[in-house]
């Protein structure tokens, strides 16, 4: 029995899902497999579940729906929460929410809104996944690469849990996007599930196409945002440039310098880790052979995808447009007063602004500039004006190589269409589109979805921790290319993840794209390590000599990823450009400092990674210290987070560690920063590069260039990295990205053997 406020009841009312509601049941009841599709706002997220409590699914069991997004699984959750009136009465017990850093699941929750990551480690432990009844697989037509492997893994658990006579019901819910994929997919699916199609109410809304398209795409934006603020009557107008940085709020120019710890307090211990006393002694060396390995069964963290925290360095983390400033463009006249901006959208794991939820106050309007996370998984309410500058910002991989690189590109027809669509779900509005209909034309129909762009090691890692052996045989929605997958297992075969069959079979199975290695000890272990399957083999080998508090830091920085502010951005003024100029010197001068001399300038941008990571705690993680020192300030609490969840994990697979989280962690000591150097090499080993030798220089293209085993043409290190004058002989880098030219980032030297 729920007892709802009689407000939110009559607000239920009005969303088109309530009138499905038996329908949906009945679909249920009758088919273990049921399709919901709805445009974005018919209620379907907050709704649906709540069908299924009342209808007592939730009795004696859990109700599970996966977000592909940590900001959703937490928004969702408090507000079908509020929606049942439970929030006063005992708060998120029934309905909870667990992402990969935190949850408030009890023995009472009954409906449990998570990330699809951690569904997917909940089926490692119990691949009948036992204690639900019913899973949602919310967004599907996101496609992000969980939720596609969850549709896969989930296709079996039905037929499992039928024979066993204790039905799952799986539901998969989706913004009208292409069903295809799912419906008439035989492998997936022998027998097509029902679709169930909401009907919402959309009021026409009229598509403007400019006639030409503009370069300036973000300026064409903030333009037309000016002119319907001033022109057109009330009605929010929301903006989507991706990577607006120009827009963005300024931190204040830094002032202060701060060492890691500050100098006066650094020991002997330091200055000697410093690099400041000459090295001697013969190289230490880390036994490869030795690594930490789970004890059988007791994989115990959550995993999740780098979620939201990369696609938001990415577009840049502060998303605050402050529209006040349109009005010198051209005076303020007509319009709604001033326009509001609207706090960020996303926020990382952090909640969008309640404000965005409720009517602007008198006299002002709403201004939301949005990125594509508010395309489909979030509705605000009342927009009339879309401005929509056809783009997208994604991070885009070479299948083979790896090699990533951001491009804004355009985005498909199909979300320009939903972009559009949020003009009109309170009355009819208006889509400008900031290009013409003859480059509409020429999008492509559809996103492809992102197992097809992403490399796919982890996701192999995973599956293969799941016992299955055979990839290629899984049912993928869609499923990656062979070249991906064969990528994959022959670096989680070099990293000792997976068992190398013999050299000759192993050449049938590529024949044949018959992969099928089994998994090691040691990629079990690694498997259960929320981290890409190379950071998780540095902290398989980090337990010697007391590394592991710095591999785990390490590791965290590695994965959070641009940890610092993006400084390579145009200015606008000259003011600004000598502004920027200063905190790209400072933050160099932070780096060298870092990075301090010797052994520990060899580990070179990890050494940089550590010692911000460490300073930073020291000044106790505050904004203030990230913002002197070129920090990204949500990126360091995210590393904070991640470091106290790989320090639990590690304890869980090797107990006599006794690890915590030390903020006054000391920096490494010289024999440390050799072997974490060498801890480092083995998990990047396969992205080796060496310096181009000047007899081998043919071209000018390749002065201090490297050459790396897959690519045909130079790379080079970033000059972000502090190796960037160095130019070691050998050196093994994070990531190619390219840019002008392809550049080594996280980049560390190793010593010729
Ligand atoms: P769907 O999943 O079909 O996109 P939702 O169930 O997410 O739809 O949303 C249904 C309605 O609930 C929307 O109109 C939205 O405005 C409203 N809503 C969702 N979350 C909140 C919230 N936190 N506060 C106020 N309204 C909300
Ligand atoms: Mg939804």
């Amino acid at each position: 029995p729920v007892n709802r406020t009689p407000e939110m009841q009559a607000e239920r009312l009005q969303l088109p899902i309530l009138s499905e509601e038996q329908v949906i049941m009945e679909a249920v009841a009758e088919h273990p497999i049921v399709i919901v599709c709805g445009e974005t706002g018919s209620g379907k997220t907050t709704q649906v579940p709540q069908f299924l409590y009342e209808a007592g699914y939730g009795s004696d069991s859990v109700i599970g729906v996966t977000e592909p997004r940590r900001v959703a699984a937490m928004a969702m959750s408090q507000r079908v929460a509020k929606e049942m009136s439970l929030a006063h009465a005992c708060p998120c017990r029934v309905v909870s929410y667990q992402i990969r850093y935190e949850g408030n699941v009890t023995n009472e929750t009954r409906i449990k809104f998570m990330t699809d990551g951690v569904l997917l480690k909940e089926i490692q432990k119990d691949f009948l996944l036992l204690k639900y009844k019913v899973v949602i697989i919310d967004e599907a037509h996101e496609r992000s690469v969980y939720t596609d492997i969850l549709i896969g893994l989930l296709s079996r658990v039905v037929a499992l849990r039928a024979k066993r006579r204790r039905p799952l019901k799986l539901l998969i819910m989706s913004a009208t996007l292409r069903v295809e994929d799912f419906t008439q997919n035989q492998r997936l699916f022998a027998r097509p599930p029902p679709v169930i199609k909401v009907e919402s109410r959309q009021f026409p809304v009229t598509v403007h196409f400019n006639k030409r398209t503009p370069e300036d795409y973000s300026g064409e934006c903030f333009r037309k945002v000016c002119k319907i603020h001033r022109m057109l009557p009330a009605g929010e107008a929301p903006a989507g440039p991706p990577g607006h940085s120009r827009y963005r709020a300024r931190p204040p120019l830094c002032t202060q310098s701060r060492g890691f710890p500050p100098a006066g307090l650094r020991g002997a211990r330091q200055e000697r880790a410093l690099g400041l006393q000459a090295q001697s002694r013969a190289l230490p060396h880390i036994n490869l052979d030795s690594y930490s390995v789970l004890p059988a069964g007791e994989a115990d963290e959550d995993r999740e995808a780098e979620a939201d925290g990369d696609e938001e360095a990415a577009l840049g983390s502060d998303l605050d447009l402050d529209l006040g400033d349109g009005d010198s463009d051209g005076g303020a006249g007509g319009g709604v007063g001033r326009a509001q901006p609207a706090a960020p959208v996303s926020s990382g794991p952090l909640l969008p602004c309640a404000s965005v939820f409720r009517p602007p106050p008198e006299g002002t309007r709403l201004c939301v500039v949005a990125t594509n996370v508010a395309e489909t998984s979030l509705t605000i309410p009342g927009i009339k004006y879309v401005v929509d500058s056809g783009k997208v910002k994604k991070r885009h991989y070479d299948r083979v190589t790896g090699v990533s690189s951001f491009r804004v590109t355009w985005v498909s027809q199909a979300s320009a269409d939903q972009r559009a669509g949020r003009a009109g779900r309170t009355e009819p509005g208006h889509c400008y589109r900031l290009y013409s209909s003859a480059v509409f034309g020429d999008f492509e129909q559809f996103p492809a979805p992102e197992i097809t762009r992403k490399p796919v090691e982890d996701l192999i890692l995973q599956m293969k921790a799941l016992n299955i052996e055979k990839v290629v045989n899984f049912p993928f929605p869609t499923p990656p290319s062979v070249e991906a997958l064969v990528a994959a297992e022959e670096l989680l075969i070099a990293l000792g993840a997976l068992q190398a069959p013999p050299k000759t079979e192993r050449l049938k199975q590529l024949q044949r794209s018959r992969l099928s290695c089994p998994i090691t000890a040691l990629g079990r272990t690694m498997a259960a390590f929320p981290v890409a399957p190379r950071c998780a083999k540095m902290l398989a080998l980090g337990r010697q000599h007391g590394c592991l508090p710095y591999a785990i830091a390490v590791v965290a920085a590695m994965t959070v990823r641009e940890l610092f502010e993006e400084l390579d951005r145009p200015a606008a003024s000259e003011e600004e450009l000598t502004a920027l100029r200063g905190r790209r010197a400072r933050v160099a001068q932070m780096k060298r400092t870092w990075a301090g001399r010797g052994a520990s300038l060899k580990l070179g941008d990890v050494m940089v990674l550590l010692g911000a990571v460490g300073a930073c705690e020291y000044a106790g993680c505050s904004r203030e210290f990230c913002e002197a020192n070129g920090l990204r300030f949500k990126a360091m609490l995210e590393v904070r987070r991640l470091r106290g969840q790989l320090t639990t994990t590690v304890n869980a697979v090797c107990p006599e560690a006794g690890l915590f989280v030390d903020p006054k962690m000391d920096p490494p000591t010289e024999s440390q920063v050799t072997y974490l150097r060498q801890i480092v090499t083995a998990g990047l080993g396969d992205h080796l590069a060496r310096r181009v030798q000047s007899e081998e220089l043919l071209d000018d293209k390749w002065r201090n260039a490297y050459k790396t085993p897959l690519l045909d043409d130079p790379v080079f290190i970033h000059p972000s990295s502090v190796l960037f004058r160095e130019l070691p002989e050998f050196v093994v880098y994070q990531e190619i990205v390219e840019t002008t030219k392809m550049y080594m980032k996280g980049v560390s030297a190793v010593d010729e053997q």
